[in-house]
Protein backbone atom coordinates (compact mmCIF):
# COMPACT_ATOMS: atom_id res chain seq x y z
CA UNK A 1 0.00 0.00 0.00
CA UNK A 2 1.19 3.46 -0.62
CA UNK A 3 1.22 6.00 2.03
CA UNK A 4 -1.22 8.98 1.78
CA UNK A 5 0.99 11.40 0.84
CA UNK A 6 2.51 9.44 -1.75
CA UNK A 7 -0.61 8.62 -3.74
CA UNK A 8 -1.19 12.31 -3.79
CA UNK A 9 1.78 13.06 -5.38
CA UNK A 10 1.39 10.10 -7.93
CA UNK A 11 -2.03 11.53 -8.41
CA UNK A 12 -1.13 15.24 -8.91
CA UNK A 13 1.50 14.17 -11.30
CA UNK A 14 -1.11 12.00 -13.59
CA UNK A 15 -3.38 14.63 -13.48
CA UNK A 16 -0.64 17.15 -14.61
CA UNK A 17 0.61 14.52 -17.37
CA UNK A 18 -2.74 14.52 -18.65
CA UNK A 19 -3.36 18.00 -18.72
CA UNK A 20 0.01 18.48 -20.74
CA UNK A 21 -1.08 15.44 -22.98
CA UNK A 22 -4.52 17.04 -24.33
CA UNK A 23 -2.10 19.92 -24.88
CA UNK A 24 -0.21 18.52 -27.20
CA UNK A 25 -2.88 17.33 -29.23
CA UNK A 26 -3.86 20.70 -29.71
CA UNK A 27 -0.19 22.50 -30.85
CA UNK A 28 1.30 19.78 -32.76
CA UNK A 29 0.76 20.85 -36.09
CA UNK A 30 2.74 20.90 -39.65
CA UNK A 31 5.60 23.78 -39.46
CA UNK A 32 5.54 23.90 -35.91
CA UNK A 33 9.47 23.85 -34.60
CA UNK A 34 10.13 20.66 -32.36
CA UNK A 35 12.01 23.16 -29.80
CA UNK A 36 8.33 25.41 -29.23
CA UNK A 37 6.61 22.18 -28.16
CA UNK A 38 9.35 21.06 -26.01
CA UNK A 39 9.48 24.42 -24.13
CA UNK A 40 5.91 25.10 -24.27
CA UNK A 41 5.00 21.81 -22.85
CA UNK A 42 7.92 21.86 -20.39
CA UNK A 43 6.62 25.26 -19.21
CA UNK A 44 2.83 24.00 -18.66
CA UNK A 45 4.10 21.18 -16.51
CA UNK A 46 5.87 23.99 -14.03
CA UNK A 47 2.71 26.46 -14.36
CA UNK A 48 0.66 23.29 -13.01
CA UNK A 49 2.86 22.55 -10.30
CA UNK A 50 5.00 20.01 -11.42
CA UNK A 51 8.75 19.26 -12.71
CA UNK A 52 9.33 17.69 -15.50
CA UNK A 53 10.68 13.95 -14.95
CA UNK A 54 12.75 14.02 -18.17
CA UNK A 55 12.96 16.29 -20.89
CA UNK A 56 10.00 16.28 -23.62
CA UNK A 57 10.70 13.69 -25.74
CA UNK A 58 9.33 14.72 -29.77
CA UNK A 59 9.99 11.50 -32.20
CA UNK A 60 8.92 11.66 -35.56
CA UNK A 61 8.14 8.93 -37.81
CA UNK A 62 10.92 6.12 -37.55
CA UNK A 63 12.51 7.97 -34.54
CA UNK A 64 10.77 5.47 -31.66
CA UNK A 65 11.68 7.26 -28.41
CA UNK A 66 14.63 10.02 -27.02
CA UNK A 67 14.49 12.82 -29.14
CA UNK A 68 13.83 16.45 -27.22
CA UNK A 69 15.28 19.17 -29.36
CA UNK A 70 19.14 20.49 -29.02
CA UNK A 71 19.59 24.50 -28.01
CA UNK A 72 18.90 26.11 -31.12
CA UNK A 73 17.37 22.82 -33.06
CA UNK A 74 15.53 24.24 -36.15
CA UNK A 75 13.53 20.99 -36.99
CA UNK A 76 9.77 21.89 -37.50
CA UNK A 77 7.05 19.02 -38.34
CA UNK A 78 7.08 18.07 -41.61
CA UNK A 79 4.13 17.32 -43.65
CA UNK A 80 2.27 14.22 -42.58
CA UNK A 81 4.17 12.92 -39.95
CA UNK A 82 3.37 10.52 -36.84
CA UNK A 83 4.61 12.63 -34.04
CA UNK A 84 4.94 10.79 -30.51
CA UNK A 85 4.96 13.17 -27.42
CA UNK A 86 6.12 11.36 -24.33
CA UNK A 87 5.90 13.20 -21.15
CA UNK A 88 7.01 12.66 -17.56
CA UNK A 89 5.78 14.54 -15.11
CA UNK A 90 7.03 14.47 -11.13
CA UNK A 91 5.48 15.51 -7.47
CA UNK A 92 8.44 15.43 -4.63
CA UNK A 93 10.01 12.48 -7.37
CA UNK A 94 6.92 10.53 -7.89
CA UNK A 95 6.16 10.25 -11.80
CA UNK A 96 4.04 9.97 -13.91
CA UNK A 97 4.96 8.98 -17.44
CA UNK A 98 2.45 9.31 -20.48
CA UNK A 99 2.79 9.14 -24.05
CA UNK A 100 0.50 10.20 -26.79
CA UNK A 101 0.91 9.94 -31.02
CA UNK A 102 -0.47 12.41 -33.00
CA UNK A 103 -1.12 12.08 -36.92
CA UNK A 104 -0.09 15.34 -38.65
CA UNK A 105 -1.96 15.36 -42.34
CA UNK A 106 -3.74 11.81 -41.40
CA UNK A 107 -1.18 9.01 -41.86
CA UNK A 108 -0.87 5.97 -39.59
CA UNK A 109 -4.32 6.31 -37.90
CA UNK A 110 -4.43 2.66 -37.85
CA UNK A 111 -0.70 2.45 -36.41
CA UNK A 112 -2.42 4.60 -33.65
CA UNK A 113 -5.03 2.38 -32.79
CA UNK A 114 -2.75 -0.86 -32.40
CA UNK A 115 -0.96 1.02 -29.68
CA UNK A 116 -3.93 2.56 -28.07
CA UNK A 117 -5.41 -0.67 -27.95
CA UNK A 118 -2.91 -2.67 -26.98
CA UNK A 119 -2.59 -0.46 -24.16
CA UNK A 120 -6.39 -0.67 -22.96
CA UNK A 121 -6.43 -4.45 -23.14
CA UNK A 122 -3.49 -4.59 -21.25
CA UNK A 123 -4.31 -2.37 -18.45
CA UNK A 124 -7.69 -4.25 -18.04
CA UNK A 125 -6.09 -7.60 -17.04
CA UNK A 126 -3.74 -5.73 -14.15
CA UNK A 127 -4.13 -6.74 -10.80
CA UNK A 128 -1.95 -7.51 -7.93
CA UNK A 129 -0.66 -11.30 -9.51
CA UNK A 130 -0.73 -10.28 -12.93
CA UNK A 131 2.14 -11.92 -14.73
CA UNK A 132 4.20 -9.65 -16.88
CA UNK A 133 4.69 -12.52 -19.80
CA UNK A 134 1.35 -12.21 -19.83
CA UNK A 135 0.88 -8.80 -20.80
CA UNK A 136 3.01 -8.83 -23.33
CA UNK A 137 1.29 -11.58 -24.78
CA UNK A 138 -1.79 -9.20 -24.87
CA UNK A 139 0.11 -6.35 -26.48
CA UNK A 140 1.58 -8.02 -28.81
CA UNK A 141 -0.89 -10.03 -30.01
CA UNK A 142 -3.77 -6.49 -30.19
CA UNK A 143 -0.32 -5.14 -32.28
CA UNK A 144 -0.18 -8.11 -34.68
CA UNK A 145 -4.09 -8.12 -35.22
CA UNK A 146 -3.69 -5.10 -36.93
CA UNK A 147 -0.74 -6.40 -39.02
CA UNK A 148 1.94 -4.48 -37.53
CA UNK A 149 4.62 -5.22 -35.53
CA UNK A 150 4.98 -4.53 -31.42
CA UNK A 151 8.75 -3.25 -30.81
CA UNK A 152 10.27 -5.95 -29.07
CA UNK A 153 13.28 -4.24 -27.28
CA UNK A 154 11.37 -1.60 -25.93
CA UNK A 155 9.34 -1.81 -22.64
CA UNK A 156 7.41 -0.58 -19.66
CA UNK A 157 9.25 -0.18 -16.44
CA UNK A 158 8.60 0.03 -12.60
CA UNK A 159 8.69 3.92 -11.35
CA UNK A 160 10.30 4.52 -8.13
CA UNK A 161 10.78 8.10 -6.75
CA UNK A 162 13.15 9.88 -8.89
CA UNK A 163 14.09 6.89 -10.38
CA UNK A 164 12.13 6.49 -13.74
CA UNK A 165 13.62 2.58 -14.63
CA UNK A 166 13.46 0.76 -11.67
CA UNK A 167 14.55 -2.42 -12.29
CA UNK A 168 11.65 -4.24 -13.81
CA UNK A 169 10.51 -4.16 -17.45
CA UNK A 170 7.01 -4.75 -18.89
CA UNK A 171 7.41 -6.41 -22.25
CA UNK A 172 5.60 -4.87 -25.38
CA UNK A 173 5.91 -9.58 -26.53
CA UNK A 174 5.23 -12.52 -24.43
CA UNK A 175 8.15 -13.45 -22.72
CA UNK A 176 9.47 -17.15 -21.18
CA UNK A 177 10.38 -15.49 -18.05
CA UNK A 178 9.13 -13.26 -16.21
CA UNK A 179 7.69 -11.12 -12.58
CA UNK A 180 4.43 -10.78 -10.95
CA UNK A 181 3.21 -7.22 -10.42
CA UNK A 182 2.08 -6.42 -6.64
CA UNK A 183 -0.14 -4.23 -4.69
CA UNK A 184 1.47 -0.80 -4.10
CA UNK A 185 3.96 -1.35 -7.23
CA UNK A 186 3.84 1.43 -10.13
CA UNK A 187 4.76 1.66 -13.50
CA UNK A 188 4.51 2.82 -16.47
CA UNK A 189 3.34 1.01 -19.96
CA UNK A 190 4.03 1.69 -23.26
CA UNK A 191 3.54 -0.49 -26.21
CA UNK A 192 4.76 0.82 -29.64
CA UNK A 193 3.45 -0.29 -33.00
CA UNK A 194 5.54 -0.68 -36.42
CA UNK A 195 5.19 -1.25 -39.90
CA UNK A 196 8.84 -1.53 -39.37
CA UNK A 197 10.78 -4.64 -38.23
CA UNK A 198 9.95 -4.45 -34.63
CA UNK A 199 13.41 -3.54 -33.06
CA UNK A 200 14.97 0.05 -32.56
CA UNK A 201 18.45 1.25 -32.25
CA UNK A 202 20.59 3.33 -31.11
CA UNK A 203 21.65 6.12 -33.61
CA UNK A 204 24.82 8.33 -33.03
CA UNK A 205 23.14 11.22 -31.58
CA UNK A 206 22.26 11.62 -27.83
CA UNK A 207 19.79 14.51 -26.63
CA UNK A 208 18.90 13.52 -23.57
CA UNK A 209 21.49 12.64 -20.82
CA UNK A 210 21.44 11.76 -16.86
CA UNK A 211 23.99 11.60 -14.15
CA UNK A 212 23.62 8.36 -13.00
CA UNK A 213 24.60 8.82 -9.42
CA UNK A 214 23.72 12.18 -7.48
CA UNK A 215 27.01 13.44 -5.65
CA UNK A 216 29.30 15.28 -8.12
CA UNK A 217 32.26 17.96 -7.12
CA UNK A 218 32.60 20.57 -10.13
CA UNK A 219 30.51 23.19 -10.42
CA UNK A 220 28.28 22.11 -13.65
CA UNK A 221 27.94 18.48 -12.23
CA UNK A 222 27.12 19.52 -8.47
CA UNK A 223 23.96 22.20 -10.16
CA UNK A 224 22.93 19.16 -12.18
CA UNK A 225 22.30 16.65 -9.16
CA UNK A 226 20.73 19.38 -7.16
CA UNK A 227 18.07 19.82 -9.87
CA UNK A 228 17.66 17.19 -11.30
CA UNK A 229 19.05 14.29 -9.13
CA UNK A 230 19.28 11.02 -11.22
CA UNK A 231 16.42 11.86 -13.60
CA UNK A 232 17.00 12.61 -17.33
CA UNK A 233 17.81 16.09 -18.20
CA UNK A 234 18.09 18.22 -21.73
CA UNK A 235 21.54 20.87 -22.82
CA UNK A 236 18.83 22.88 -23.75
CA UNK A 237 17.91 22.94 -19.32
CA UNK A 238 21.27 24.57 -19.09
CA UNK A 239 21.44 27.30 -21.42
CA UNK A 240 20.28 29.60 -18.78
CA UNK A 241 22.87 28.90 -16.39
CA UNK A 242 25.89 27.92 -17.97
CA UNK A 243 27.73 29.89 -20.74
CA UNK A 244 26.12 28.30 -23.95
CA UNK A 245 29.56 27.34 -25.52
CA UNK A 246 30.68 25.62 -22.68
CA UNK A 247 27.48 23.09 -22.08
CA UNK A 248 27.90 20.71 -25.00
CA UNK A 249 31.34 20.40 -24.58
CA UNK A 250 31.04 19.62 -20.83
CA UNK A 251 28.71 17.18 -21.56
CA UNK A 252 30.60 15.74 -23.72
CA UNK A 253 33.76 15.17 -21.59
CA UNK A 254 31.68 13.85 -18.61
CA UNK A 255 30.07 11.28 -21.43
CA UNK A 256 33.69 10.45 -21.62
CA UNK A 257 34.38 10.15 -18.21
CA UNK A 258 31.23 8.10 -17.86
CA UNK A 259 30.15 10.55 -15.45
CA UNK A 260 27.03 11.20 -17.32
CA UNK A 261 25.01 9.03 -19.08
CA UNK A 262 23.76 9.87 -22.31
CA UNK A 263 20.73 8.63 -24.26
CA UNK A 264 21.03 8.14 -27.76
CA UNK A 265 18.25 8.58 -30.34
CA UNK A 266 16.08 5.71 -31.16
CA UNK A 267 15.59 4.64 -34.90
CA UNK A 268 13.41 1.80 -36.20
CA UNK A 269 15.79 -0.72 -38.04
CA UNK A 270 13.37 -1.22 -40.33
CA UNK A 271 12.78 2.32 -40.66
CA UNK A 272 9.44 2.08 -40.83
CA UNK A 273 7.05 4.60 -38.85
CA UNK A 274 6.08 4.12 -35.20
CA UNK A 275 3.64 4.09 -32.80
CA UNK A 276 3.33 4.39 -29.09
CA UNK A 277 0.60 4.57 -26.23
CA UNK A 278 1.37 5.39 -22.70
CA UNK A 279 0.07 5.35 -19.03
CA UNK A 280 1.23 5.29 -15.74
CA UNK A 281 -1.09 2.82 -13.19
CA UNK A 282 -0.62 1.70 -9.31
CA UNK A 283 -1.84 -2.05 -9.14
CA UNK A 284 -4.10 -2.41 -7.15
CA UNK A 285 -5.53 -5.96 -5.35
CA UNK A 286 -8.17 -6.35 -8.04
CA UNK A 287 -7.16 -3.53 -10.38
CA UNK A 288 -5.63 -0.65 -11.43
CA UNK A 289 -5.24 2.83 -11.00
CA UNK A 290 -4.32 4.30 -14.07
CA UNK A 291 -3.06 8.03 -12.92
CA UNK A 292 -2.17 9.86 -16.11
CA UNK A 293 -5.87 8.92 -17.64
MN1 LIG B 1 7.32 7.82 -21.51
MN1 LIG C 1 8.08 5.27 -19.99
Amino acid sequence: MLDANVLESYRTAGGIAAKVREEAGKIVKEGIPLIKVCEVLERKIVKEGGKPAFPLNISLDDVAAHYTSPPDDKTTIPPKALVKVDIGVHVEGYIADTAVTISVGKVGMELIKASELALENALKTIKHGAKSSSIGEIIEKTIKEFGFKPISNLTGHLLERYNLHAGKAIPNVKTRIGFVLKEGEVYAMEPFATIGEGIVEDSKYAYIYRLPSPKASPQFLSYIAREFKTLPFAARWLIYKFPRNKIEELIRKFILSQTIQAYPVLMERGKGAVSQAEHTFIVKRNGCEVISA
